[in-house]
């Protein structure tokens, strides 16, 4: 696949890099899909992809995505995602990061990188050693450290906005939180649910997170499946775990009214969000509601700061009540309002950019 020949759901870039430094192995491509609204912030995925087909095609989704994003989000940034073709558990390396770090930093800060799959806090510092424009470091190096922190506490501020939306009330007293995916995120959302009064059923795919909730969470209910989560009596599901979580069938079968969870991309296919429209269940966009890791590391750039962090986090709260509203009066689905506010911002605040400043 050509990158100018991507399909239509995935074109529109400004610029895709392909970065190759033979002696480390380092094969990246890093894709920007737009600076409208500042410079691209997105995490590199370090993933084994079957080709280079594949790999092309991740960074050009996810770049616009995290455009899609940091925009609801109200952040100043552009999008942008970087992919990064290797195992990471066996082709990751000092000399590999250091030199995706030289080519981060040619861009001269059109794209600053942060962590995703495959890649964590410590490979953020080794890449900082060759350029600025990197988040997400250990806060041994002033950096925000793990976004997971903000990510599920956004989900919460998502949930209660739901709540409200639905039933006039932000408390989860009496209600049951389905997670799917005990993982990064899934660890700080299972004590904030206990902390609201919710009941908890969870499920996870590795036994280490089976045992991690009955050492620590013994009050949480652990069920063996995914199809056992969601068939099971709970009025709010959150898929933590992988995307895809919302298909036909789940849709059909699921007992919750309403999701809100962290994994990206939910919707296994476009009209899926219709699908749940039609079966009366509330969906908050997974990139409005997991923006809290964005909103986290995106504050190192000013000098990391944990409460404003926070506090700008919790605005996922407000954002979400908009789009549920604007979803209700316009008789649209969120995903569809979520969209629609995401584009109306790139391009009214990126349109702004071209009043001429009288220098340079
Ligand atoms: P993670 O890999 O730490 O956790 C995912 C968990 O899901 C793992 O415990 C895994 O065993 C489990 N899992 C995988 N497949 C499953 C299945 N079929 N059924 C049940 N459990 C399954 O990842 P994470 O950082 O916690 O992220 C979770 C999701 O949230 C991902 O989709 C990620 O892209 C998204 N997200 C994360 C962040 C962040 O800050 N970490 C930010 C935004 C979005």
């Amino acid at each position: 696949m050509g990158v100018f020949e991507a399909p239509s759901n995935v074109t529109g870039h400004e610029q895709v890099v392909f970065c190759q430094d033979k002696e480390s192995g380092l094969k990246a491509i890093i894709a920007i899909y737009s600076t409208a609204l500042g410079p691209a912030l997105g995490g590199t995925r370090f993933y084994a992809y079957a080709n280079e087909d594949d790999a092309v095609y991740d960074a050009l989704d996810l770049s616009k995505g995290m455009a899609y994003k940091n925009a609801l989000a109200g952040l100043d940034l552009g999008g942008g995602k970087a992919v990064i073709w290797g195992d990471p558990a066996t082709d990751k390396s000092e000399p590999l990061l250091r030199a995706y770090g030289r080519f981060i930093e040619t861009l001269g800060g059109r794209y600053i990188t942060a962590c995703d799959v495959g890649t964590y806090v410590q490979d953020m510092d080794v890449i900082a050693k060759e350029t600025s424009f990197v988040t997400g470091r250990s806060s041994d190096h002033g950096g925000a450290g793990d976004s997971s922190v903000l990510t599920a506490w956004g989900v919460v501020c998502g949930m209660r906005a739901a709540l409200q939306h639905r039933f006039e009330t932000t408390s989860f007293a009496g209600r049951t939180v389905g997670i799917a995916g005990v993982g990064k995120v899934g660890r700080y959302l299972v004590p904030h649910m206990i902390e609201e009064g919710a009941e908890v059923v969870a499920t996870d795919i590795a036994p280490q997170a089976k045992k991690w909730l009955a050492e620590n969470y013994p009050q949480v209910t652990f069920v063996d499946s995914t199809q056992e989560l969601i068939t099971s009596n709970i009025d709010i599901y959150a898929p933590c775990a992988l995307g895809g979580a919302l298909d036909d069938d789940t849709v059909a079968q699921l007992r919750a009214s309403i999701v809100v969870g962290s994994a990206n991309n939910q919707l296994a296919h476009p009209g899926v969000e219709k699908l749940l429209q039609d079966r009366g269940i509330l969906y908050a966009p997974d990139y409005l509601v997991n923006s809290g890791g964005v909103i986290q590391v995106s504050d190192e750039i000013e000098g990391f700061n944990f409460d404003r962090a926070k506090r700008r986090a919790s605005q996922i709260f407000d954002i979400t009540q908009t789009i549920l509203r604007t979803a209700d009066a316009e008789n649209v689905s969120p995903a569809v309002a979520a969209d629609a506010l995401a584009e109306r911002r790139i391009a009214d605040c990126g349109r702004i950019r071209t009043i001429y400043l009288g220098k340079n």
